[in-house]
C-alpha cells in the first residue's frame, strides 16, 4: 500500500439537535475518544432529505421558521467551532450516505452522538451499527442521565405527576453540573461544497419573526441573560399563560429544541438566581416546566413508534378523521372561533404560538373539528420554530387522550379560556384584523 492511500483515522461527532459546544456530553466524549485514538475529530451535521425535504399528511416536515432558526444555529455553531480551530462538516444526504462521503477522506473509527429521542433516530443509529460503525450514544438534551433516574426506564411512571414526584422525592437527584467546552483538534474545511453557504442565502425570507427569536448559542445566551436581569422569573408563574408578550413565558423552547442552550444550564442558572434573589413558586415553576420536557423525552423513547400511531402509546381507539374542508379551515385560521383563528394565524405567520394557545387549537382540532390528532401534530411539526419530536407528539397525544393523561384527554372551553387569558381581546384583534 502506498503512503497516500493510508487514510487518517477519525472520530465523527454527529450533531443532531445539540448545536452547542458547552454542556455537550457527546462532543466531550468524542473529543476524549479522538485524543485516546490519536484520531481526527470531525463534527458532522446532516441536512437529511427525510427531514428537510419530506412531507407527512401533506405538510412539510421542516417548515420555514424551523429551517431558518436551524440555519442560524448551524452557522453560529460553525463559527464557534472555527474559533476553536475546528469546523463543522455539513452534508445534505442521509446519514449513511454522508458517512460514506466522509469515509472518502478518512477512516471513521467511531460515531458519537445523542441518545436517540424517537424512532427515526433510533433506526438511524441501528443502521449505523449494522453497517459496521462503532456508535456511542449519550444523553445530551436531558436534565438527567438514564442511570440517574429513580426507576428503570421500562418502569417509567405512567403520568407526569408520578414522574415528577419520583424525581423530586429522591433528594440526592439533581442534574449534573454543565460541562465545559472540550479541547478540539484542528480540522480543515469539508472536502465538498458546503450546503450551509448557499442555503443561508435562500428560503424563509418572507416569514415574520418573533423579533427576539434568533438561532445560535450567543443569541440564546444574550436573550436568557436579559430575561434573568429583568426579574421576570420571580413572576413567571403568574404570567406564563399569556398569549403573547416578551418575558411573559420564558420563550426558551427554540434554543432548547435546537440545542443551543441546555436544560441543565437553565436549571443551574435558576438555582443561582434563587440563591441571589430568593426562591418562590415562580422560580420553582420554570424547573417544573423543564421536568415536563424531561418527562416527554423519556416517554418518547419508551413509546417509540407507538407515539405516531392514531391510538397512541396507550392504544386507545379514538375518533377523528381527515376531513379536508375542516382541516383547511383550522389551518387557515377560519374556524369561526376567534381565539383558535388568531392563534393559527400567528403560528403560520411567525412559527410561534404560546403554550396556552397550543392547547386550545389542539382541543379544537380534536374535539370540535373532529379530526385525527396526528394532522395537528404534523401541522405543528411543519410550522413551529421550536419543534421537538418528543414534546410535540407527546403533548398532542396527551390532549387527544392517547398519551400519558390520567384523565384520558383534555377538552378546553375555548370561550372561557379566551375570556380568562385575553380579557380585552387584544391578542385576538391583533391577528384577526
Ligand atoms: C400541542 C402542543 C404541542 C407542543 N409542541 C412543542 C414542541 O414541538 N416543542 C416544544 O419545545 N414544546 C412544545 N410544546 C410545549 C410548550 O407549549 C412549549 O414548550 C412552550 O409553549 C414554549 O414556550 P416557552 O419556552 O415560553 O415555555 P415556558 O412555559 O416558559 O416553559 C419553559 C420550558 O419548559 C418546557 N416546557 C414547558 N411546557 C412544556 C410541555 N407542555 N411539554 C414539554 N415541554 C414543556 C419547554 O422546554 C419550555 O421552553 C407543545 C405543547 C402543546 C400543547
Amino acid at each position: 500500500m502506498t503512503a497516500d492511500l493510508i487514510k487518517p483515522q477519525a472520530v465523527v461527532c454527529l450533531l443532531r439537535d445539540t448545536l452547542r459546544l458547552a454542556d455537550n456530553p457527546a462532543l466531550v466524549a468524542a473529543a476524549r475518544e479522538a485524543q485516546r485514538l490519536q484520531a481526527l475529530l470531525i463534527p458532522l451535521t446532516c441536512l437529511q432529505p427525510n427531514r428537510w425535504a419530506a412531507e407527512q399528511f401533506g405538510f412539510a416536515r421542516a417548515g420555514p421558521a424551523w429551517q431558518r432558526f436551524r440555519m442560524e444555529s448551524l452557522l453560529a455553531l460553525k463559527a464557534d467551532l472555527e474559533q476553536q480551530g475546528s469546523t463543522l462538516w455539513t452534508a445534505e444526504e442521509t446519514l449513511s450516505q454522508a458517512l460514506q462521503r466522509v469515509s472518502a477522506s478518512v477512516e471513521v473509527c467511531c460515531v458519537v452522538t445523542d441518545l436517540p429521542l424517537a424512532t427515526e433516530e433510533r433506526l438511524e443509529n441501528a443502521g449505523l451499527v449494522s453497517n459496521g460503525y462503532r456508535v456511542i450514544a449519550l444523553e445530551s438534551a436531558e436534565l438527567f442521565d438514564e442511570a440517574q433516574l429513580p426507576f428503570a426506564l421500562s418502569d417509567l411512571p405512567s403520568t407526569f405527576s408520578k414522574f415528577r414526584k419520583a424525581v423530586e422525592k429522591k433528594h440526592t437527584l439533581s442534574p449534573a453540573a454543565p460541562l465545559a467546552v472540550p479541547r478540539l483538534s484542528a480540522l480543515h474545511k469539508q472536502p465538498w461544497p458546503d450546503p450551509l453557504e448557499y442555503l443561508a442565502q435562500s428560503g424563509a425570507q418572507a416569514l415574520q419573526t418573533v423579533s427576539h427569536l434568533r438561532g445560535g448559542r450567543e443569541a440564546g445566551l444574550a436573550y436568557w441573560q436579559g430575561y434573568l436581569e429583568s426579574a421576570a422569573l420571580s413572576h413567571y408563574k403568574e404570567t406564563r399563560n399569556a398569549f403573547e408578550g416578551l418575558y411573559q413565558s420564558s420563550y426558551l423552547s427554540p434554543w432548547l429544541s435546537h440545542g443551543c442552550l441546555s436544560a441543565r444550564e437553565i436549571w443551574a442558572d435558576v438555582l443561582a438566581y434563587e440563591a441571589q434573589h430568593g426562591a418562590n413558586d415562580s422560580t420553582y415553576w420554570l424547573r417544573f416546566e423543564l421536568l415536563w420536557r424531561e418527562f416527554f423525552h423519556w416517554y418518547s423513547r419508551v413509546s417509540d413508534a407507538t407515539l405516531f400511531r392514531k391510538s397512541g402509546p396507550e392504544a386507545r381507539e379514538v375518533a377523528g378523521d381527515r376531513g379536508e374542508k375542516r382541516l383547511q379551515r383550522w389551518v387557515a385560521g377560519a374556524t369561526g372561533c376567534d381565539i383558535v383563528d388568531a392563534s393559527m394565524r400567528e403560528l403560520v405567520a411567525t412559527g410561534w404560538m404560546s403554550n396556552r394557545a397550543r392547547q386550545l387549537v389542539a382541543s379544537h382540532l380534536i374535539y370540535e373539528s373532529g379530526l385525527d390528532w396526528r394532522l395537528g401534530a404534523a401541522f405543528f411539526e411543519a410550522h413551529l420554530v421550536d419543534y421537538d419530536v418528543a414534546s410535540n407528539w407527546g403533548n398532542w397525544a396527551y390532549i387527544a387522550g392517547v398519551g400519558p393523561d390520567p384523565r384520558g384527554g383534555r377538552v378546553f372551553n375555548l370561550e372561557q379560556q379566551a375570556a380568562r387569558y385575553d380579557p380585552e381581546g387584544v391578542y385576538q384583534r391583533r391577528w384577526l384584523s
